[in-house]
């Protein structure tokens, strides 16, 4: 573990072989460059504030305009409770990370181990570490800590509360980069279903949902777009017949029954996460 990650802390790990290590924006944006042709219009900045029928077709509107079609894919990932569609069956978690300024070369030095890793915690509300090298230099990512938020907001004063854990963490990972701060913080939502469902299928005529990855967004996110991509041009295919056939997200107790009961279960799974934390 040390000459992988330059720290003594771990005591073992699970190699995984041939894995990959994306940067998420790079990717984005690498799927829009690649989307880019006359036949399609991206548009950024542009929230819709109502979907509805209007006759044979979907109308999306924006504050400034809209957008027509027979066919629409809803990819707003917990936002599609929002719309209407889910309602009570999606958990709406957050987590955050922090991100090191770019590390000096006597500071890689010091820190050792390869540029590239990243380690899962064996213990799910543990923390994930991440080593990454190349476009914005050397750095690490820290990431922990997981809340229930229905209200699908966070305030400032959280995102400051779980930076400093961040900070405790990897203080007892990196003692060697005590001088080295965090350049970057911030949070994302998470959509989760309590028996692990995606919310995907055909859930109005003409409306496809491909949403609630589970934490896992780039892999079953993917999938979850190609299938409802196959659904709604009507060829089919593995990956719709593979989503459609499992159960739904399961329905969640009511307020505030579930936000005590879920923020009371990270909570514990935390403490016994340990150093894992
Ligand atoms: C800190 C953090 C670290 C993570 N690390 C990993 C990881 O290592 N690996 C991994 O696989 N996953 C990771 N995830 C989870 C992953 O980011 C999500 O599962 C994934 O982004 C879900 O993809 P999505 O496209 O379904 O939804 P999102 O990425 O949430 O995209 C939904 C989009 O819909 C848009 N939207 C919402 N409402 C509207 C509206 N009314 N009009 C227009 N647009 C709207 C939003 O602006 C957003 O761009 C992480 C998440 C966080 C927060």
């Amino acid at each position: 573990m040390k000459e992988i990650t330059g720290t003594t802390y771990y005591q073992g790990g699970l190699y995984t072989p041939h894995a990959a290590m994306i940067q998420p924006a790079m990717f984005v944006r690498g799927v829009a460059g690649g989307l880019q042709s006359n036949r399609v219009s991206i548009f950024e900045q542009s929230p819709v504030t109502s979907l509805a029928r209007n006759g044979e077709t979907w109308r999306a509107k924006t504050i400034k305009g809209s957008v027509e079609a027979p066919r629409v894919i809803l990819a707003v990932n917990g936002h599609a409770e929002s719309f209407g569609y889910f309602e009570r069956r999606l958990m709406h978690v957050f987590t955050c990370a922090s991100m090191t300024r770019a590390l000096t070369v006597d500071e890689v030095a010091r820190l050792g181990g390869a540029p590239i890793w990243g380690a899962t915690p064996a213990d799910p509300m543990g923390t994930t570490v991440r080593r990454i090298s190349g476009v914005g230099g050397d750095r690490i990512v820290i990431l922990n800590r997981f809340t229930y938020d229905p209200s699908m907001e966070v305030s400032d004063g959280r995102i400051a509360s779980v930076g400093r854990d961040h900070d405790k963490a990897f203080t007892a990972r990196f003692p060697m980069l005590a001088s080295v701060e965090m350049a970057h913080r911030w949070g994302g939502r998470l959509c989760l279903s309590r028996n692990d469902a995606p919310a995907f299928g055909e859930v109005d005529e003409g409306l496809f949902a491909a949403v609630c990855q589970n934490g896992l967004g780039v892999a079953k996110g993917t999938l979850s777009g190609m299938a409802a991509a196959e659904l709604a041009s009507g060829v089919g295919g593995d990956a719709a017949a593979f989503l459609g056939a499992e159960a739904g997200p399961a329905k969640l107790p009511l307020e505030p029954f579930s936000y005590i009961g879920a923020n009371a279960f990270m909570r514990w799974g935390e403490m016994k996460a340990g150093r894992e934390l």
